[in-house]
């Protein structure tokens, strides 16, 4: 009750406490980002593994929680999380047609085994986060690739560090589900089924297609990709 008519202060710890959960956050009203102890390790990220490995993992996570901050709701706040307009009308209309790709490739996607689409409008702000965060998660390592050069294979796999990336994100980012709960989750849940998830991640990537050396009828290399950024 202390706190009562007292400013809220955003930083404070006990709005950051859930320390042991596996996931991460964007919030729209502190425009802040939120990484728990819990994902800072197991496939998403472990300091002493090559690069490729905490790029593709924890990288992606990064990326994608900070493209929240301009995805459809994102973007309507400022940097001090007021709901205000900052975008300019010639800027918003670009984005508005940009975005209209995102829904129409993921209303594409279908769960064959249940039959059902994926619904683009209700997944939006998730999709918009994972291909704007994948792009800059790439970029990120192609940087410190060029820094530190070539870093060790994995034992047992015959893949270029490139690959790896590509390999890491994949990893982190799939999940399977029973049919019911697959159903389930294209009826209720903000995000696409993971596996869509991964292929939205991979299709609209230009440099996916190049280091995998995919031909361009490949499933993984569709004409048609969306950028956002
Ligand atoms: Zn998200």
């Amino acid at each position: 009750m202390s706190k009562v008519r007292l400013p809220v202060n955003k930083t404070h710890w006990t709005q950051h406490s859930d320390c042991a959960v596996v996931n991460a956050y964007y919030n729209r009203i502190e425009n802040s980002i939120y990484f728990p102890a819990g994902i800072l390790q197991g496939v998403y990220f472990n300091e002493g593994r090559p690069n490729y490995m905490n790029y593709g993992g924890i990288g992606c996570v990064i990326t994608h929680e900070i493209t929240h901050a301009f995805d459809i709701q994102g973007s309507q706040y400022n940097e001090h999380g007021i709901l205000v307009n900052w975008w300019s009308n010639e800027t918003k209309k670009a984005y508005n047609e940009k975005v209209k790709c995102v829904i129409e490739q993921f209303n594409n996607f279908k769960a064959e085994e249940i039959n059902m689409q994926v619904n683009g409008e209700n997944t939006l702000p998730e999709n918009i986060a994972d291909i704007g965060g994948i792009k800059n998660a790439y970029s990120a390592y192609e940087k410190i690739l060029k820094e530190v050069g070539e870093e060790p294979n994995l034992p047992g796999l015959n893949y270029n560090n490139r690959q790896m990336f590509w390999l890491a994100a994949g990893t982190a980012g799939c999940a399977k589900l029973r049919n019911e709960a697959l159903k389930l989750e294209i009826l209720t849940d903000e995000h696409a089924p993971r596996k869509f998830r991964v292929w939205g991640l991979v299709t609209n990537m230009p440099e996916f297609a190049r280091d995998f050396n995919c031909s361009k009828t490949s499933k993984m290399n569709p004409d048609k990709k969306c950028n956002l950024w």
